[in-house]
């Protein structure tokens, strides 16, 4: 076989997956935003002469899924006829079809989509799991919960969801706070602890909610519980006072994902702003962004705990060098034909080639809006 391979055929499609319960964390407690109730994904799926495929995804939550697909169809008729192959050439003829929208937020989030399937097509190619493509430093990842522990549960809802996850499998649990009652949030993680035992990672997530006074006397606070982080305790945008926490606790702060581009994160890494970055690939505009922050941060000492979507950074959290954490989400799992395994604490890079994922026939039914090019 030639190793030139060209792109012959583009589909987006914009999926909407409904939550089975509305999502609160402190952001809907504070009064910015309501209960989430879907999350609107853009998937790329491309072919090629070779009759290769790679599925992508990119994603948003409350606002942004139709700017993001209405982008991505603009500009991904461009892609049609390059060697897949060549990732960063297609990145940056697709950057320049769109280049007065600029390079982060939603116009990199949309190419993102296409940026991840050409990852997961070159895998496949190669015949390896994304993580063995790009360098494995781990076959499994440790990983802890997310789903169960949001601010509409109940304290008796969040242990029974948490003893699910660890008998599951699963390592550690993590806890939304950020209600207008701090001594309501420490009830709430007193109690956890307390259920949990000392030998359970646990970690919180304030959602960027707390003011920089209240973060620094909220973290004092939490250091009896011996958490494995504090999470976005004030605004994503704020480096500096995330500096000054990382630098009065010893608890570790983690930050990241909010962040839409690889030179908003550089900022954070500058500053020294946080112990573990969490970029979200999607997010930062794809697994090439990705990898260059993923770079950086290491350069810079950092752990890293990617956001979100374990599908693609359970293959990114096994490539990065030191210990990694990865987020565990079941709410995609409608989505796609496989589920990842889970062991001893740990998500296990799964052996199929590429991101090892294909769409579900639910996912086909979920499907608001779709375009193509190229020829089948
Ligand atoms: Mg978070």
């Amino acid at each position: 076989m030639s190793s030139a391979d060209a792109i012959r055929h583009i589909r987006l499609s914009s999926i909407t997956l409904p939550l089975s319960t509305a999502i609160s964390d402190a952001k809907v407690f504070t009064g910015r935003q309501k209960p989430m109730t879907e999350v609107v994904f853009l998937v790329a799926e491309i072919t090629t002469e070779q009759g290769l495929e790679g599925l992508g995804f990119s994603y948003s939550k409350r606002a942004g899924g139709p700017a993001q697909y209405a982008h991505a169809a603009e500009v991904a008729e461009a892609a049609l006829g390059a060697d897949p192959n060549d990732i960063g050439r297609i990145r940056e003829t697709l950057l320049w079809a769109g280049a007065s929208v600029g390079r982060s937020g939603a116009a990199s989030q949309a190419l993102a989509a296409i940026d991840v399937a050409l990852w997961d097509l070159k895998a496949k190619r190669a015949g390896l799991p994304l993580a063995k493509l790009l360098g494995a430093h781990r076959d499994a990842v440790r990983t802890y919960d997310t789903s169960g522990g949001f601010l509409h549960a109940s304290i008796e809802e969040i242990t029974a969801r948490a003893d699910e996850s660890l008998a599951a499998g699963i390592g550690g649990i993590k806890i939304k706070v950020g209600l207008p009652d701090a001594r309501e949030d420490m009830r709430r993680v007193a109690a956890v602890r307390e259920h949990l035992g000392p030998d359970v990672d646990l970690m919180v997530d304030a959602n960027q909610q707390w003011d920089r006074a209240t973060a620094l006397r909220m973290g004092r606070r939490l250091e009896e519980f011996d958490l494995t982080w504090i999470e976005e305790p004030v605004d994503a945008h704020d480096a500096e006072g995330h500096a000054r926490l990382t630098t009065a606790l010893d608890t570790p702060i983690a930050t990241g994902e909010m962040l839409a581009s690889v030179g908003e994160h550089r900022r954070l890494i500058e500053t020294r702003a946080c112990d573990i970055i969490q970029p979200d690939a999607p997010r930062v505009g794809g697994i090439t962004e990705f990898l260059r922050l993923a770079t950086l941060a290491d350069d810079a000492g950092l752990a890293l705990a990617p956001h979100f979507a374990m599908e693609i950074h359970l293959h990114l959290a096994a490539a990065y060098p030191t210990e990694t954490w990865v987020e565990h989400f079941d709410w995609l799992d409608p989505l796609f034909e496989e589920r990842l395994e889970i062991a001893e604490g740990r998500m296990l890079v799964p052996d199929r080639p590429g991101l090892g994922i294909t769409l579900s026939e639910q996912a086909r039914d979920w499907t608001t809006a779709s375009t193509e090019f190229g020829r089948r």
